[in-house]
């Protein structure tokens, strides 16, 4: 389906932040120039080793201050999946004890603690409200005095509700004292305000891709040394072996300085969200946003949409030919449709539509979101009559 010439590609709309941001302009040049820089492996004593260092550690000190923790206290990985594994496996204890799961955490944390209960360490699923919060009191009822391990995360990354960490970490303190609070901020970090030294957790994995920076880094904040998953030369404090990439931290660090100081960017993307769920409720009215509402639960930058009678992944599919780069929680399996363990735990079902999740970020222009809702609902009426009574569940 195109909704242009056959000749005129779709201008592309990116509102897909939530899967990952285009580098912020400022960044790629400083990355560039230093990527030419003639520096040397970070751990050598030369000029060029030193040079690297230097990078090394002021990128380290830089981003400790945005997330609130000593420099000492955070290491470098290759990303909020390492981050998020590191801190898993790497805080255990010997013999095997319980694990409590937020219901909508990330795949990423889901396959390590699957991993963990592979060598004998018990789950425990802490259910979600509707909206995907999580209560004291469910926190409580799944915790027990043997859990060693307990994972939340910040902010969710489909539906964008954000966790209250600070309130619930006094909880598995109490009932689960033992236990290593797990925090996964990869979507929380610059758009939600949180200072690791005041959250009450144990480790916070951030990453550098979800917040205008490059792929491939990103950093464990941790209380207390860790295991390394890997030992490689001892790197890290012993805790992540492998040469550090010096300019990606730089990038890293310098995203989060950026982001940081455009004081206005969080404000600025719930007015675009807010004008781009308008939008769309102007051009299909029996849409509904999944989750909390906008405010201080949800996100700036997260719009999740049910749009009924249809499936989601055509829907995808057609909005990538039309040029709007969006997402969706749910897959199709020989032609039954279901709908992601996150929208599963919210108890959302496949027969109740498509879901969609457009997320902007902090370059995103006010007049891409007309554009974006007149395309999505092009696709949306072509779709629905080829699917008229036939969304079945799983
Ligand atoms: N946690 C959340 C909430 C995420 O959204 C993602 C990425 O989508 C990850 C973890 C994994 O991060 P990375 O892609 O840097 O490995």
């Amino acid at each position: 389906m195109t909704l242009d010439s056959a000749h005129d590609a779709p201008r592309p709309l990116y509102l897909d932040h939530g899967g990952t941001t285009p580098l912020d302009p400022g960044v790629l040049a400083g990355l560039v120039e230093r990527l030419s820089w003639p520096l040397g492996n970070p751990n050598a004593a030369h000029g060029p080793g030193t040079r690297a260092r230097r990078l090394l550690e002021d990128a380290r000190r830089t981003l400790s201050e945005h997330l609130g923790g000593r420099p000492e206290e955070l290491v470098f990985t290759s990303g909020g999946t390492e981050s998020i594994t590191l801190a898993v496996r790497g805080c255990t204890a010997a013999s095997p004890g319980r694990i409590a799961l937020g219901a909508t955490e990330h795949s990423s944390t889901r396959t390590a603690v699957e991993s963990m209960a592979e060598q004998g360490w018990a789950v425990d699923t802490i259910p979600v409200t509707a909206t995907g919060l999580i209560t004291a009191s469910a926190l409580a009822d799944t915790l027990r005095p043997d859990t060693r391990i307990v994972c939340l995360m910040l902010a969710q990354n489909e539906i964008g509700t954000i966790t209250d960490i600070a309130a619930l970490a006094p909880v598995v303190r109490r009932l689960a004292p033992r236990s290593k609070l797990v925090v996964d901020a990869v979507q929380a970090f610059t758009k939600v305000p949180f200072r690791v030294s005041s959250l009450g957790a144990d480790c916070v994995a951030v990453t550098a891709h979800k917040m205008h920076g490059p792929l491939g880094i990103g950093a464990l904040w941790t209380r207390a040394p860790l295991k390394p998953l890997f030992k490689g030369g001892g790197q890290e404090r012993g805790q992540r072996g492998g040469t550090q990439p010096a300019v990606l931290a730089w990038a890293f660090a310098e995203a989060a300085r950026a982001a940081a100081a455009d004081t206005d960017a969080c404000h600025r993307m719930a007015a675009l969200r807010d004008a781009l769920v308008a939008e769309v409720l102007a051009v299909l009215p029996d849409a509904t946003l999944t989750g909390e509402p906008p405010g201080p639960s949800r996100l700036p930058n997260n719009a999740h949409l049910c749009i009924p009678g249809l499936p989601s992944e055509p829907l995808i599919n057609a909005l990538a030919e039309v040029g709007v780069c969006a997402s969706a929680g749910a897959a199709c399996s020989t032609g039954k449709f279901r709908v992601s363990p996150t929208l599963q735990a919210l108890g959302r079902r496949a027969e109740e539509g498509a879901f969609v999740r457009l997320t902007v970020g902090r370059f995103t222009r006010p007049d891409e979101l007309p554009e974006a809702a007149r395309r999505l609902a092009a696709c949306v009426n072509a779709l629905r009559p080829a699917y008229a009574g036939r969304l079945t569940a799983r």
